[in-house]
């Protein structure tokens, strides 16, 4: 049954396929739309280089060609950002977009917003904070969980196969954690798992980890999210190893959300792949992830007239120093899943820039972090993201130089996804991106 199945929606797309080119008109993805774009500057974060009048051809939503000379794709339209400088998109290495607790009603208390805001509904919001992201030239989101039943992987899964613009997304599924998760839920909620209980898989024993890990990977996680120590009985180093081998089997890496040093340093010792949230870590600590090269995914969070604490900012700062001063692998990172009335998904996630000035790091090293080391630590670093020929056509254009002053990345003018336009002078124009059907494969999961 499956294979005569297959043919029989292979002949329809393809006849599909053809439909289309003769119309010419619409067209049903990135396939066979070409363009040149003419950059006024070519950044290049990885060695922190800017190349004047650079031309990128684009063509069926891959990079074909990067040069002072190249030969322009037939049929190419002209895109001119020669007053701009281009550049790889920006890579937010930790949001929920599945996710958005407000003020009203439930005080940002976000354990309610479970209870208020269904699965379905979250994900609706998701697409369009996925849209919002994009709009600030955010084309990689990791997205760690707290989605409900699987909105993330839905919403993964709609932008896959072509009916929704949005970044590519890495998400986790459901966070597994020990009994509990990452609450304190009442006996009535935790036996009866109606309440809350989509937000966790509870997994105490080898056997629960095991089927968490795999159950994930099931229903679309492309990462692996564990919460190391959020009870009074934090995973132990063997548990994590045990975890990172079972997320190997499967080709994916392990990112723990830690909160205390001594699941930190439990993390470290099992080889997590990613420390998420930076409240635990001491000097002591980054000098430990340094050398076992572990990624520290911050969240920083700045001092804002609706966010934090001018202490807790001062701490923050001050972990940010010390990570930097040590060498450790470091991410851009945001931990957005609230609601700040006036502002987009996006304008909030960019004002993180603020805890990244403050630091000290110098901005062409910020860059590198929000890119290439964003590629790096999503791991899709061989296939995705940097501006070269046979990768996927991601990329923003900004107004002067984020190498010399990163706040230019504040106003993204320009961003192209999958070779395909989604902002242009400063508006978005995701009309291409809209489809009646799963255009890019009613198969990709
Ligand atoms: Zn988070």
């Amino acid at each position: 049954m499956f294979k005569p199945l297959m043919l029989f929606f292979s002949s329809a797309v393809l006849l599909q396929t053809g439909v289309m080119a003769q119309q010419g008109a619409e067209l049903p993805s990135s396939a066979g739309a070409s363009y040149v774009i003419r950059a006024g500057k070519l950044i290049d974060p990885e060695t922190g280089v800017a190349t004047a009048n650079q031309t990128i051809a684009v063509k069926d939503g891959k990079i074909v060609a990067i040069g002072a000379n190249v030969t322009a794709p037939s049929g190419a339209e002209t895109i001119d950002l020669s007053n701009y400088s281009v550049l790889p998109g920006l890579v937010d290495a930790h949001n929920h977009l599945a996710l958005t607790y407000k003020k009203v009603p439930e005080n940002d208390v976000y354990y309610y917003t479970y209870i208020g805001d269904s699965t379905a509904l979250r994900a609706i919001q998701a697409a369009s904070n996925g849209m919002q992201m994009l709009s600030y030239g955010f084309t990689v989101v990791r997205d760690l969980g707290n989605n409900g039943l699987y909105a993330d992987s839905a919403q993964r899964i709609a932008i896959e196969q072509g009916w929704i613009p949005g970044p590519t997304m890495i998400n986790s599924g459901i966070i597994i954690g020990a009994s509990g998760g990452q609450f304190a839920p009442t006996p009535e909620m935790a036996k009866q798992h109606n309440i809350v209980y989509p937000e966790y898989i509870e997994a105490d024993t080898r056997d629960e980890l095991v089927k968490a890990v795999r159950e994930n990977i099931l229903f679309g996680a492309k990462v692996i999210k564990i919460c190391v120590d959020c009870q009074a009985y934090p995973y132990t180093v063997d548990d994590m190893k045990f975890v990172v081998k079972e997320a190997a089997n499967a080709g994916m890496k392990v990112a723990g959300h830690v909160q205390t040093q001594e699941g930190a340093r439990r993390a470290i010792e099992a080889g997590i792949w990613s420390i998420e949230h930076s409240v635990a870590l001491t000097n002591e600590l980054h000098k430990m992830m340094a050398q076992k090269g572990i990624w520290r995914v911050g969240t920083e969070t700045p001092f804002t007239e609706y966010s934090g604490s001018k202490e807790e900012f001062d701490r923050t700062v001050a972990g940010m120093k010390s990570a930097y001063a040590n060498g450790v692998k470091m991410a851009f990172s945001t931990d957005a899943d609230y609601y700040v009335p006036g502002m987009t998904r996006g304008q909030v996630v960019i004002n993180f820039l603020k805890s990244w000035k403050a630091s000290g790091i110098p901005d062409k090293e910020v860059l590198k972090i929000m890119t290439t080391n964003g590629y790096k630590v999503v791991d899709i670093y061989d296939k995705r993201g940097p501006l070269k020929a046979g990768f996927p056509a991601d990329m923003i254009a900004v107004k002067g130089n984020p190498l010399e002053n990163i706040d230019a990345l504040r106003s993204v003018v320009f961003v192209m996804k999958d070779g395909l336009v989604f902002k242009r002078d400063g508006v978005m124009t995701p009309e291409k991106f809209l489809h009646g059907g799963p255009v890019n494969g009613w198969d990709i999961h």
